[in-house]
């Protein structure tokens, strides 16, 4: 039987519905809240997503400006730009739009950033805060992923979950917030022995690696919600970690390449710059 296909449009549409309900009802007060993205050097793909957060924002009611530097910027030039930006109250979010280019050292930029406004919750604050459960801003990419599940009803208490890629920004937060609702979590990476078999046990998988349709149908076990994170470019086209066809006629849920979790991405980093705005005004007050 053919796999329920996740309609991302849907479920980002209901999350851009409820961060502009709350951003009326802060236009009423006479407030709007501000994301900065800066965006370094002239990488197509980066300009493309720095260009659609900006108007994903505006169309909102979020005020956005996009900095740009050029190719050449040091880390001392980005680590003045952030500083800045930390100082300017009306600018509640800071992204900086990574890759950035090789020289600058991204690690140390990102620890610039005030984790208050740290939006993309790459700080290693909001990073101990996911660990130890505290409230604080959760990266955009597994946050929603977790809205996906939850709002497609799959059930993650107790199931068995493996995520394939340990970085960073998707595959440890993701089995985090997987192990925070009481998955049983395995990740799995680059050294990963008999990774088929361990994906085959199963019943929820999300795939992070960004390896095109890498993931292949026998892998998965039948009725598995198959979540897929890869954004990869082959011929020309966006394609996914997961051999959608083949997968396809095994999952019970699957997510597409594009239309998936890609189109989430956005939705919740306009939550997580209303979030940032709600807990600096508290933090003032
Ligand atoms: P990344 O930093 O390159 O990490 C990839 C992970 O996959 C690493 O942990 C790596 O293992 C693991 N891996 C690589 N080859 C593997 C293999 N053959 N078997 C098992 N594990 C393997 O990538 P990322 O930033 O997490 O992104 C992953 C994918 O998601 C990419 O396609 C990216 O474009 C996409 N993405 C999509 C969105 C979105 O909004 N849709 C957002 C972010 C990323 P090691 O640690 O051992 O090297």
């Amino acid at each position: 039987m053919p796999a329920r296909i996740l309609n991302g449009n849907a479920i980002r549409d209901q999350i851009k519905e409820e961060v502009a309900a709350d951003l009326r009802q802060l236009r009423d007060l006479g407030i709007r809240p501000g994301l900065a993205v800066i965006l370094v050097g002239n990488n197509p793909a980066s300009e493309i997503y720095t260009r659609n957060k900006v108007k994903s924002c505006e169309s909102l009611g979020i005020h956005s400006e996009r900095l740009i530097l050029p190719e050449t910027a040091t880390t001392e030039d980005l680590l003045a730009r952030v500083a800045e930006l930390n100082a300017r109250e009306e600018m509640d979010g800071i992204l900086v739009q990574l890759p950035l280019p090789p020289p600058v050292d991204a690690k140390r930029v990102l620890l610039a950033v005030d984790p208050q406004k740290d939006v993309d919750g790459f700080h290693p604050v909001n990073l101990g805060n996911l660990v130890t459960q505290r409230p604080g801003l959760v990266p955009c990419t597994p946050a929603g992923i977790l809205e996906i599940l939850k709002r497609s009803a799959i059930p993650i208490e107790g199931q068995r979950a493996v995520v394939i890629g340990r970085s960073d920004i998707v595959g440890k937060p993701v089995a985090l917030l997987l192990l925070h609702r009481n998955a049983t979590v395995t990740i799995c990476h680059s050294r990963t022995r008999d990774l088929p078999e361990i994906v085959r046990r199963a019943e929820i998988v999300v795939a992070a690696l960004g390896k095109p349709r890498f993931v292949q149908g026998d892998w998965i076990r039948e009725g598995a919600a198959v979540i897929d994170v890869g954004v990869n470019r082959v011929d020309g086209k966006i394609v996914g970690d997961v051999d959608f066809e083949q997968a396809n006629g095994r999952a019970g849920v699957l997510t597409p390449v594009p239309g998936g979790v890609g189109l989430l991405t956005v939705a919740m980093l306009l939550r997580n710059t209303v979030q940032a705005f709600e807990s600096q005004t508290a933090a003032a007050s």
